[in-house]
């Protein structure tokens, strides 16, 4: 394993591009600035050091990438599926050479440490594989029969699609969203977010150099509020794939309403791990810890609710708080670090006001320092655990992104359901107990997108993702996505000389 130095030695080398070039829009095939020139500087959470100059686009530089992508879009439909599937199956290919410049670009620009972050090229090319091998049936349909007449149905792309994207493991979120569009025959716009625009660029780069034509794939960089807004508003957008906060979703859906604009939302969570006094307490305590600390608790999917049957409430809380005291807080590049810096100033202001705030609301910090302060100024954040929580508290209410735990206890199943409920989000739910009858009544009445029982978070792509409540809208993966980037078409053929109603007077 390389050590922290040739990490960062290495990691300068592949940054020193973005530092001189900046980081431009992909446009119908070629790097362009924003057309007015501006640009705005994005910053590493590491030390708050500038890496790059990111082109700062507004609405004519998106009327331009949807042009590209409108332009693009008939020649990529029609082409074969089993065309489309070689072409994304060497993007997996040239994504997974560049892995190890993608990790170390991806943990400079999100602050992830590189231990979570040297599979995300893996990760994302296995998105594009998985989808790859689904690009030649996308349109397959039903054969509907009733006498006389048979129907068809067969699925079509639905057309240049917008695709945006948040500051939370990037490179992975970006290919999961892409993948299945470029597989179902739609061009793609992608707007990712401001705060980490590094890997966007390699990967449409990597995408284009692996022969994916002109124009099916645009990047275009800039704020939520003028290139994600214009790109939402854009009438030649037929469809939204949204990774982000509720908030969000919430202006996208009213500024895509002119244009009856298709969404997908993948919004924020507070999901709950919920443990019986029967689980594997070892194994539920390990989980918890994964769950909410891997990935600096910036994870949408992350067990930031932990409620904790009464009986043994004290001794797990001990548990958690015994391995999350023992969590490494570094340098990302370290390859000892479990938890690098957050995001951003901003992001970190954000959580550490709610390790001040649950204490004030009474809550006590069992882990945790609110006043910690990382080395070179970076964004650093102790893992926290608050204990004796009220779940209406705001702390046990509102998705706070990092690693912050709160733990409820719980008398009773009845109780249990009620509190893991009463949340505005659903986006997940991780259960652990050895009662297989309260498993499934107990999974019946979660509202979660997403539950899994006795177990961490493990994706197996054919599964549907998503959320309810306001985590989101739709599914995707396995066939899903497809359902979301096309249209459902329906052909109806007569199979008989059938009596046609005659109108005109004529008998009938
Ligand atoms: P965000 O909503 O602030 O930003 C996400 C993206 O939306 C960015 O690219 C941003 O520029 C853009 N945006 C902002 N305002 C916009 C507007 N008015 N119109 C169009 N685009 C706009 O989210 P974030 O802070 O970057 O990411 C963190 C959030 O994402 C958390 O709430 C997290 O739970 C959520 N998330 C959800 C999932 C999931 O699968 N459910 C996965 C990852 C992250």
């Amino acid at each position: 394993m390389a050590t922290f130095e040739e990490n960062l030695s290495k990691a300068n080398r592949f940054l020193a591009r973005f530092v001189s070039d900046g980081v431009l829009n992909q446009i119908g095939g070629e790097a362009v600035p924003a057309q007015d020139g501006a640009t705005f500087e994005s910053i590493s959470p590491v030390d708050l050091k500038p890496l790059a100059k990111v082109a700062r686009s507004t609405a004519p530089d998106v009327d331009l990438a949807a042009e590209a992508a409108k332009a693009a879009f008939p020649a990529w439909a029609a082409m074969p599926g089993e065309a489309r599937k070689k072409l994304l199956h060497r993007i997996a290919d040239a994504i997974e050479s560049r892995a190890e410049e993608i990790a170390l670009v991806e943990c400079m620009d999100t602050g992830q440490a590189l231990r979570f972050m040297s599979k995300a090229a893996l990760r994302g090319a296995e998105n594009f594989r998985f989808f790859a091998d689904r690009a030649p049936a996308s349109r397959d349909g039903q054969s509907l029969r009733t006498p006389g007449q048979v129907n068809m149905t067969t699925r079509v792309p639905i057309g240049p699609v917008g695709v945006i994207t948040p500051w939370n493991t990037p490179f992975m979120l970006s290919t999961w969203k892409i993948a299945p569009a470029l597989a179902a025959g739609c061009t793609v716009v992608h707007k990712p977010a401001e705060f980490s625009p590094l890997t966007a660029r390699l990967l449409v780069e990597i995408a284009e150099e692996a022969g994916l034509p002109k124009g099916v794939w645009n990047l275009v960089n800039g704020f939520g509020e003028d290139a994600g807004k214009a790109l939402t508003e854009h009438p030649d957008i037929k469809a939204i794939g949204f990774v982000g906060e509720s908030r969000t979703g919430t202006q996208i859906m009213k500024q895509g309403a002119d244009t009856l604009k298709r969404v997908h939302f993948e919004l924020g969570g507070k999901n709950p791990v919920i443990v019986f006094a029967d689980a594997d307490l070892e194994r539920a305590a390990d989980a918890a810890v994964f769950m909410i600390y891997s990935l600096n608790g910036e994870r949408c999917t992350s067990s930031s609710r932990l409620l904790v049957e009464e009986s043994i409430y004290e001794r797990f809380t001990a548990m958690v708080a015994e391995r999350a005291s023992r969590i490494k807080v570094g340098h990302p590049l370290d390859p000892a670090t479990v938890v690098g810096p957050l995001i951003h100033p901003v992001h970190r202001k954000k959580v550490t006001d709610y390790l001040a705030l649950g204490q004030a609301e009474g809550a006590t910090l069992a882990v945790g320092d609110a006043g910690f302060e990382g080395p070179d100024g970076g964004c650093y954040v102790r893992p926290a655990l608050f204990t004796g929580v009220d779940n209406r508290m705001r702390i046990a209410q509102e998705e706070i992104f990092g690693p912050v735990l709160v733990a409820i206890p719980f008398r009773n199943e009845a109780e249990a359901a009620a509190l893991a409920n009463d949340v505005r989000y659903g986006l997940t739910g991780y259960l652990w107990t050895s009662d297989v009858t309260r498993a499934f009544r107990f999974t019946d009445q979660l509202e979660a997108g997403m539950i899994w029982v006795n177990s961490e978070n493990i994706r197996h792509l054919p599964t549907p993702f998503g959320g309810v409540k306001s985590s989101g809208i739709g599914r995707d993966g396995g066939d899903w996505s497809f359902e979301f980037y096309m249209e459902t078409k329906n052909i109806a053929f007569a199979t008989s000389a059938h009596k046609i109603p005659k109108l005109d007077g004529h008998g009938g």
